[in-house]
């Protein structure tokens, strides 16, 4: 019986999130923080826990035939592997920052300059692209002190609330890239092990759907039903039953989560009552 091999980030930003989506998938297995690798009871899958770094390479090489990591971390690493799905959690950027009492002319700011990253590849190339000679100094953590210390004259660093790099009296001035968490496969799997990915992925695809999506439930005057079928698509077209009280209907659709506060606002003009929002678990479309 084949396995698919799935490796996922052994501690780190990337790992709870991994895990819990693997779980949401039905696939139970115990957390690596003892172990290498681990088995899933009731999928065929084996879970490898690895650094992030190391996992572009383990899946061009078929150590693994599957990897969880940035985006940013596939771009810099560059091997020859293939991105199956976004997975719309871990969403960061990347960004160079300077000391936050420099004045920032503009990009140019950076020729002659010092800059440390752990992105060396994407720095570098992005530099060349901005025609900007500086020197990177490649570090492999703790980048935001390196200016403090007098490594580098500015960094090129993984963002999210910029939090960070406040504490470090650094400012952030350009984006370089926006990522977020994504699945790579090695491009030659075996027929057997495309099948397991396939089921995997449709069984992602379901979670992914049911965060992006809310289950409403609402009530409404009859005439206000057209109006408010306008407002709320649905996946099909949205449920509608009567009430007990004569000329009310009740009403169940689907609405997107970033949608969701906007549509509120509309159905409530619109006369909606007692309007109810659930968690959706799994949705397949
Ligand atoms: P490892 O020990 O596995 O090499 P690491 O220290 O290099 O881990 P983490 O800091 O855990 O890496 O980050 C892993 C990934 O999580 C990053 O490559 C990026 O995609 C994402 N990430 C990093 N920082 C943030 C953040 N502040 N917010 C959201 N996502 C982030
Ligand atoms: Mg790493």
């Amino acid at each position: 019986m084949s396995e698919l091999k799935i490796a996922i980030q052994k501690s780190g930003r990337l790992s709870d999130n991994s895990h819990r989506l693997l779980e949401e998938c039905g696939i139970k297995f115990s957390n690596g923080t003892s172990v290498l690798k681990t088995r899933a009871a009731n999928f065929p899958v084996e879970i490898l826990f690895l650094r992030d770094d190391d996992i572009p390479q383990y899946v061009e090489q078929q150590v693994a035939d599957i990897g969880i990591l940035g985006e940013n971390m596939v771009l810099e690493k560059n091997k020859n592997v293939a991105v199956l799905e976004q997975l719309g959690f871990a969403q960061c950027r990347l960004s160079l920052a300077i000391r936050k009492e420099e004045s920032y002319p503009g990009l140019q700011y950076f020729n002659n300059k010092r800059v440390a990253t752990s992105y060396p590849r994407l720095l570098s190339d992005y530099f060349t692209e901005n025609n900007i000679k500086a020197e990177i100094e490649e570090i492999s953590g703790s980048v935001e002190i390196a200016p403090g210390i007098g490594l580098a004259d500015a960094v090129c660093d993984i963002v999210s609330s910029g939090s960070t790099l406040m504490t470090n009296g650094l400012r952030e001035v350009t984006t370089i890239l926006r990522s977020e968490a994504v699945i790579i496969g090695n491009k030659k799997l075996s027929e057997e092990k495309k099948a397991i990915l396939d089921r995997l992925l449709f069984r992602i695809r379901a979670v992914k759907n049911a965060r992006e999506n809310k289950y409403i439930l609402l009530n409404a005057p009859e005439a206000s039903i057209q109006e408010i079928c306008r407002i709320l698509p649905g996946m099909k077209s949205p449920t509608i039953l009567p009430l007990a009280e004569k000329g009310w209907c009740s009403l169940h659709s689907v609405v997107k989560e970033d949608e969701f506060w906007e549509r509120i606002d509309q159905l409530k003009s619109a006369g909606a009552e007692g309007i109810l929002v659930i968690p959706i678990e799994k949705m397949i479309k």
